[in-house]
């Protein structure tokens, strides 16, 4: 166990002095990131981008200067405690990545992806693929390249999978989707031949008004101990995320689609597990490298936590079920009973971002196995569609009818982020882990979250997680928080548990 112990080497010292300017940059382009999500005309759009990648690149300059570098090599030799290693470890893999890059191919990555990103727009808009097509070409070309520039030891999705997921390879992965294809596959069937879980329901088509939503979203977040005003917000955007300017300033969005409440509730209490990472940082990682969520994945298994264990628990829908009443006029159609089956419905269906806590992996598998064709396989972005398909209907016996169901309906391939989906359900599969864990130790998990008294399970999360910000990699911090490695069979048995 970590004890306080603070910055004392001189030379990480000033270290952390330089870096300052470095966390200043990257604060003012999440200010600015968090604008153009929220608050900013659609028209503000070019101007945005300029000042965010002349920004970024300032940043990086920064990061590269000799003396910088220099110094970051020269305290590696240096008597170190854990906080000083982590400074170490973090900044040198950043200025390993940055440098990996030929300049050339930074812009040519950056124009390409923002290019991209426009033109998977149009192809959304007219669902035809065909205009997406020549740039997802170029996204494959370029994301190849990009694997080699890095290195890798057994095959160029290594090397992506690490800038997400670091020290995670493509066996990992492999061995995860193989233990969920074998065990998963088999309860969903289960689940669908007993007809016991809806697979729809009546409630997803009650409509509401936002400002009912509104306070309901509030309510739930002022339970959760969220400091709404204090050292955070909640707004409105079309795809809610989370975001951190710093330890006292973080930030979530939600939606308001009039219809279908669920996602409202589920996406906002989902951004309030990633808010709550970064809000129990330890304060003396403040202006520092270290502050702030390790991977991807370890951030994900805390949203999940607040979403899957506690926001579709029986618990949880009995404490907020009166707010629901109060502000819902159709809720007194429904029971509480009601509530919890349509927050737990499952469904094969053609959406990963609509899809539920059973169904949701097999969507991350498709474009894993995806992904790894395009960087491993000689293959043209017009096959795709057609293995999206096949791979739809194998996993889940869907088939999409448009492009826009299938290979059209994610982002992050016009972002030229391949390697980063992985990410998704190694935070799923690991919220059960990290559930199970949490239970053991607080015994009385369900009368807790029943009397809405959170306090005892965000203090758990912030000991065994969040105080250490990213001092240790994603596998040591499991490894030292948990007592044992990631395991994706915690996540079979919660499915097991809950639904059969
Ligand atoms: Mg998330």
């Amino acid at each position: 166990m970590v004890i306080q112990m603070g910055f004392e080497n001189s030379t990480i010292k000033e270290i952390i002095g330089k870096y300052r300017r470095i966390w200043a940059i990257n604060h003012a382009e999440s200010v600015l990131g968090w604008d153009m999500e929220v608050n900013m005309p659609k028209e503000g759009i070019l101007e945005r981008s300029v000042a965010q990648g002349e920004l970024s690149v300032l940043s990086q300059e920064f990061m590269l200067k000799p003396e910088f570098v220099n110094l970051v090599e020269k305290v590696k030799d240096e008597n170190l405690n854990e906080y000083e290693r982590g400074i170490v470890r973090v900044l040198s893999r950043e200025i390993r990545i940055l440098k990996a890059f030929p300049p050339e191919f930074v812009r040519e990555m950056s124009e390409v992806t923002s290019k991209s990103t426009k033109a998977w727009e149009e192809a959304r808009n007219h669902d035809d693929f065909s205009k997406f097509e020549p740039w997802l070409d170029k996204i494959i070309n370029l994301s190849r390249r990009a694997a080699d520039y890095l290195g890798y030891e057994n095959e160029p999705y290594d090397a992506l999978l690490d800038l997400f997921e670091e020290g995670t390879t493509t066996k990992d992965v492999e061995n995860m989707f193989s233990v969920l294809e074998k065990n998963l596959k088999p309860i969903l069937d289960k689940i669908l031949n007993d007809g016991k879980v809806p697979s729809a329901h009546p409630l997803e088509g009650e409509s509401y008004r936002r400002e009912e939503m509104e306070k309901v979203n509030h309510w739930i977040l002022e339970k959760f101990g969220f400091p709404l005003g204090m050292r955070s917000r909640i707004d409105v955007s079309p795809h809610p995320f989370t975001t951190q300017f710093g330890i006292k300033d973080v930030r979530i969005t939600t939606r308001y689609e009039g219809s279908d409440f669920r996602r409202t509730v589920l996406s906002t209490v989902h951004e309030f597990g990633h808010a709550l990472y970064e809000l129990q940082q330890n304060e003396e990682f403040m202006f520092t490298p270290i502050a702030g969520g390790v991977s991807l994945g370890v951030h994900e298994s805390q949203s999940r936590f607040w979403e899957n264990i506690i926001g579709r628990s029986m618990e949880f829908i009995h404490l907020i079920y009166p707010v629901l009443k109060e502000n819902l006029s159709f809720m007194n159609k429904y029971s509480p009973e009601d509530v919890y089956l349509y927050f737990n419905m499952v469904r094969p269906d053609l959406i990963r971002t609509e899809a539920d806590m059973v169904t949701y992996n097999f969507h991350i598998m498709l474009r894993f196995k995806l992904e790894r064709i395009m960087l491993n396989e000689d293959i043209k972005a017009k096959e795709l569609p057609e293995l999206w398909t096949e791979g739809m209907e194998e996993l889940l016996g869907v088939r999409p009818k448009t492009y826009n169901e299938g290979i059209l309906q994610d982002i992050h391939w016009a972002h030229g982020t391949i390697g980063y989906f992985p990410t998704y359900s190694i935070g799923t599969l690991l919220s059960a882990q990290i559930a199970y864990h949490l239970k053991s130790d607080i015994r009385n998990f369900d009368s807790l979250v029943g009397r809405g008294e959170f306090k005892p399970i965000k203090e758990w999360l912030r000991e065994k997680i969040h105080r250490y910000g990213s001092i240790y990699p994603p596998k040591e911090l499991i490894k030292m928080s948990l007592g044992e490695e990631f395991n994706p069979e915690y996540f079979i048995k919660y499915v097991e548990k809950k639904y059969l």
